[in-house]
């Protein structure tokens, strides 16, 4: 058989080529992107905080409204194949960033898992690590950087 037959859809096909489907399966379900962010005026480096979405289930760190989530949250990047090399701030583990720097996934992705637990499991996901937006000011969001995120 063709060796290039046998690599899996993300080592063989590019990002436009994907389906929907596969896309959408990249994702491993961390959460971290749905942290609030700041960024520093001057050096314009991010900063990622505890502080989640409103719209983030901080349980199964899944968006709880993944269809409209470009509507009810302005501030939601919906990651596409033409975008995505100009968001910078993607966190180093996320399974967009690493396909699209031609790097290997992780072995808790549930692509090659085949389980959705195991990015919990790992200690990826931001479950158990963070809060809603709804409890904390705005001007607070400072007190809640963390560097847990890379
Ligand atoms: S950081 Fe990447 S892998 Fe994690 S939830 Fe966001 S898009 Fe998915
Ligand atoms: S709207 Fe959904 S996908 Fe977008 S940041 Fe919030 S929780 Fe994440």
């Amino acid at each position: 058989m063709n060796a290039a037959l046998t690599k899996p859809f993300w080592e063989r096909k590019s990002l436009a080529e994907m389906t929907t489907a596969e896309w959408e399966s990249l994702c491993d379900g961390c959460g971290r992107c749905c942290l609030a962010k700041l960024q520093d005026e001057e050096t314009d480096e991010v900063y990622f905080t505890s502080v989640a979405c409103q719209l983030l289930d901080t349980d199964s760190c899944r968006c709880t409204n993944y269809p409209k989530r470009l509507q009810l949250v302005p501030d939601c990047v919906g990651l596409t194949p033409d975008n995505l090399a100009e968001i910078s701030w993607l966190p180093s583990t996320c399974g967009y960033r690493l396909v699209a720097e031609g790097k290997p996934l992780y072995d808790w992705h549930p692509l090659l898992s085949g389980s959705h637990k195991s990015v919990h499991e790992a200690g990826i996901s931001v479950r158990g690590r963070v809060l809603s937006e709804s409890f904390v000011h705005e001007d607070d969001l400072e007190d809640h950087i963390i560097h847990w995120i890379d």
